[in-house]
């Protein structure tokens, strides 16, 4: 009798494609970050610390092999978490980011994830919800960038793989948008939010629904960040981004998407 089925399985499913994950922690209390890379070294990450938004940005650029996560935190001397992650993404770059937020701020989690932000994690944590919410992140983009093809092996969440939108398809497993030649890169915010009103599609969504049912903020949050959102994903989906003709403004109440191209 094999006393170890599970470990061993366990093992084959992370060994062939699971090499060491390389993290960047960017925390400016010293404490906070030589704990957190002494947790995480413990857990077989590499962990790099920067103490700065600009270090981390230079890290980036610089570092030869990619971070597969960067913990952010949003408070920072210099330029801020949010900065950091705007001009990652900005620059193409979209490596997982899991923001530290300040308790009780949460138009902090909808600033950052209009920056870029892939999720957050207010603090105080506690490391194992932390440690979780890194290897769920983890998970979540590898299942993305590792699916061929849409439908074939498809994360066991039984969601929608892709949408067709004229000459673009979305596919939100995969975190991108193809049009034509070019394609555009999602965040999973962004692809979250993109699937939440196409399956609502024909509706007339609110702000606050979009925020509680796709980002579970339940907090009393200033709705109208959510729009730096919208603006975003028109620039990726219109012809004409002033003038849109799928994610339309509902007038006092949020937004509607239309496939056909609502007049
Ligand atoms: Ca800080």
């Amino acid at each position: 009798m094999n006393p170890f089925p599970e470990q061993l399985t366990k093992f084959a499913w992370a060994s062939p494609e699971t090499p060491t994950r390389r993290l960047l922690v960017v925390e400016d209390e010293n404490h906070i970050a030589v704990g957190l890379r002494f947790n995480l070294e413990a857990e077989g990450y590499t962990v790099t610390l920067a103490e700065d938004g600009e270090n981390a940005l230079r890290l980036c650029t610089q570092s030869v092999e990619p971070f597969d996560l960067i913990v952010l935190d949003v408070m920072l001397p210099g330029i801020s978490g949010f900065e950091v992650a705007q001009t990652l993404r900005a620059a193409g770059n979209y490596v997982p980011v899991l923001m530290l937020t300040a308790r009780g701020r949460p138009e902090d989690v909808v600033s950052g994830f209009a920056a870029g932000a892939d999720d957050y994690l207010p603090k105080p944590f506690e490391l194992a919800v932390l440690l979780a919410r890194i290897q769920a992140l983890l998970r979540r983009t590898y299942w993305a960038r590792h699916t061929e093809k849409p439908g074939k092996a498809s994360p066991p969440n039984g969601l929608p793989v892709c949408f067709e939108l004229g000459e673009k398809v979305i596919l939100f497993d995969d975190l991108k948008i193809l049009d034509g030649e070019r394609e555009v890169p999602l965040t999973l915010m962004e692809s979250n939010l993109l699937k939440y009103l196409i399956e609502h599609e024909g509706r007339a969504v609110s702000r606050k629904s979009l925020l509680e049912d796709v980002w579970g903020l339940h907090e009393d949050t200033d709705t109208r960040a959510i729009d730096n959102f919208i603006v975003r994903l028109r620039r990726y989906l219109e012809d004409d981004p002033q003038n849109p003709k799928h994610l339309l403004t509902v007038r006092g109440v949020g937004y509607r998407f239309e496939s056909g191209g609502g007049e």
